[in-house]
């Protein structure tokens, strides 16, 4: 995690590439890919949407970026499976 802030300060408002590190560029209105010839990395303009925020999010408040991570992971942990919902009403 450490690795992809510093790439993201080399790169000043670019995403890098989080395999390889080389700036994403738009490939299509639809697709992001990475820059570097030899990286076949690529990704949906909504998940390319979602890294940026969660990358923002994660450098404006580190604490309280992996806080909501937990806050999330146990509500999804608290859920009920749906298989059981379906067995509780037969
Ligand atoms: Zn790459």
């Amino acid at each position: 995690m450490v690795a992809v802030l510093q790439l993201r300060e080399q790169h000043a408002g670019c995403l890098p590439c989080p395999y390889c590190g080389c700036e994403l560029v738009g490939a299509s209105p639809d697709w992001w890919r990475c820059s570097a010839e030899r990286c076949a990395y690529e990704l949906t303009t909504a998940a390319h949407a979602l890294y940026g925020a969660l990358s923002e999010a994660l450098e404006k408040d580190p604490d309280g970026f992996f806080e909501s991570v937990r806050t999330y992971r146990d509500e999804v942990r608290a859920l009920e499976p749906a298989w059981q919902k379906q067995e509780a009403r037969a």
